[in-house]
């Protein structure tokens, strides 16, 4: 008699043999087979789980398609890479503000219940083997894990100790470099006291071996406080391989950030961003709508402020509408009758409001946090698929929002649709930013995109002098690993035309400055370590941590 698992590898194989097509005919195949060889209905993890425990000699090759419907969320390599979120041990914050949570044991702002504290506790919140862990349980849910966004998640980043920041980043790494058979090792925080100096070189060989890596880091994220944000800490973030930065920005009026005891001003934010778009760095927004002090115009004012106000225009956006819980110090202003929080029907009311203000270039990555409502959340943002309910109601209404992530292909690409290069010049923190895509003919399919920018001369890293800096080029739809290629945009030469576009409009359009310092001479990439390689192929080469190319007529494509 059969064990069960001899018997899912037998439908694994039976299953790569019939090229199965659809959704539809996988689930019928199944349900006969199931039958068939008596074992409950096989869900697709268990199946993917048997096939990657074939032994190497029995293994058929999966059908990509076959991969595809059995793929556990796909969404989650839907967007090009695969974002990893790794969790910062608990620290203090040095904020005060009336909303955030806290609770014992757990990152300032962060409660229990949200998937990735739950993972980050488990893991006693170290790094290296989040990261593991995380690729791991990816990979085994049929998703390609080459290209990995790292994002840094907890409190206030740049207020933990910087040997920390360090050997943090430097496990990341690590976890990326080492082969996935390795044995998993942890290795608690060296003990450092407040005269420890952390040695960088060990931190840049590991970014060195992650150039060529299995799982490549492709993009780093941290989330910070923009009253932190100055020129040592943005070359400080460099170092460590940061692309992209959150800025918890909440609100652009003073008064509010005053009620909300913020500790800063929306000039805080403005030189952030300024500094953050001048180094490359791309630009993520967590606004708060719903705060004390604030109302349904105001907030919708304020998002129509942020797209057409010059000092603001992120490049991505979280949208976290107050959700008040018990440990916030705002709770007693609700109980007091001081506070109220939106209703279901205002907040509905208030994103599409918002959704409707978003510009092209923009990506909204989330509309509420991954709270679990039911538990702690007391009133305000306690729906936790509102991001559904509010695209049926734009659709009802015949609206369709502009963002990115709206936009972006996903598994719906056509090799056959024609798609067209699109351009959008904005002023933003008194530079030039230029935004180039491939989408189709009415923009509702967005394949690859480039932001480049001009900053006329206004630099602090050396190696930016005369420089245009390319801040983003990423290429949407099925993640496809390094090197292969797959029904899907990516690894079709889209990031490859993009960036000649960009050095042809920096060469004939900026390189004759009417004031000759601005001229500029070269472009510059903020690249995530993993991608170096690819701009190397592309004639670039590393100064500083920048991948640079000085243009002149010869060498333009
Ligand atoms: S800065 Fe962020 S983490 Fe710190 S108290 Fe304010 S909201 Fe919380």
């Amino acid at each position: 008699m059969k064990t069960k698992l001899t018997k899912l590898k037998l439908i694994t194989q039976e299953l790569i043999k019939n090229r199965i097509k659809s959704s539809a005919d996988l689930s019928s195949f199944k349900r006969k087979i199931a039958k068939n060889l008596n074992i409950p209905f096989p869900s697709n993890i268990k199946l993917l789980e048997a096939y990657h425990n074939l032994p190497k000699n029995e293994r058929l090759k999966l059908d990509k398609n076959l991969e595809f419907l059995l793929r556990k969320r796909k969404v989650r390599s839907l967007s090009g890479i695969v974002n990893v979120s790794v969790l910062t041990k608990p620290y203090p914050c040095p904020g005060k503000c009336i909303y955030c949570p806290s609770q014992k044991g757990i990152p300032k702002s962060y409660v229990s219940g949200e998937p990735a504290v739950e993972r980050a506790k488990r893991l006693n919140y170290s790094p290296y083997l989040q990261v593991k862990k995380r690729i791991e349980a990816l990979k085994n849910a049929g998703h390609p894990t080459d290209k990995i966004e790292l994002r840094i998640i907890g409190g206030t980043w740049s207020y933990y100790p910087h040997y920390y920041q360090n050997w943090f980043v430097k496990r990341c790494f690590q976890a990326c470099n080492k082969s996935d058979r390795s044995k998993i090792f942890n290795s608690q925080l060296p003990i450092f006291n407040k005269f420890s100096i952390f040695n960088f070189q060990t931190l840049e060989k590991e970014q060195k071996k992650n150039e060529k890596a299995k799982h490549r880091i492709i993009g780093l994220s941290i989330e910070t406080r923009p009253d932190f944000i100055n020129e040592k800490e943005i070359k400080r973030l460099r170092k460590l391989g940061a692309t992209r930065v959150e800025l918890g920005v909440q609100s652009i009026y003073d008064d509010i950030l005053k009620l909300s005891k913020r500790g800063h001003k929306v000039e805080a934010t403005i030189k952030a961003t300024k500094l953050l778009k001048n180094a490359g760095f791309k630009v993520s927004y967590q606004v708060m709508p719903n705060l004390p002090g604030s109302n349904f115009k105001r907030d919708v004012n304020m998002f129509k402020e942020l797209f057409s106000n010059p000092d603001f225009q992120p490049d991505y956006l979280k949208i976290y509408p107050l959700a008040l819980v018990k440990s916030a110090p705002l709770y007693k202003w609700y109980k007091q009758g001081k506070y109220k929080p939106y209703s279901k029907e205002q907040l509905i009311k208030l994103l599409i409001e918002i959704k409707k203000q978003i510009s092209y270039y923009c990506r909204i990555q989330r509309i509420i946090r991954d709270i679990p409502a039911g538990k702690i959340i007391e009133g305000g943002a306690k729906i936790s698929n509102l991001r559904e309910i509010v695209q049926k109601e734009m659709k009802k209404q015949g609206l369709k929002c502009k963002c990115i992530r709206c936009r972006e292909i996903k598994e719906n690409y056509d090799a056959k649709e024609k798609i067209y290069l699109f351009r959008q010049d904005y002023d933003a923190s008194k530079g030039k930013e230029i935004f180039l895509s491939y989408e189709n003919k009415n923009r509702t399919k967005l394949y690859s995109l480039l932001r480049l920018r001009v900053s006329f001369g206004e630099s602090f890293i050396s190696v930016l002098k005369n420089a245009a800096i390319i801040r983003e080029i990423h290429t949407y739809g099925q993640s496809v690993p390094i090197a292969k290629k797959q029904k899907a945009p990516q690894h079709k030469g889209l990031g490859r035309k993009l960036m000649k576009e960009a050095e042809i409009i920096v060469y004939t359009e900026f390189s004759q400055s009417a004031k000759r310092e601005f001229g500029l001479n070269k472009i510059a990439v903020i690249s995530g370590i993993g991608v170096r390689e690819y701009y190397r192929k592309l004639g670039y080469r590393l100064k500083d941590t920048y991948m640079i190319k000085t243009l002149n007529k010869k060498r333009l494509p």
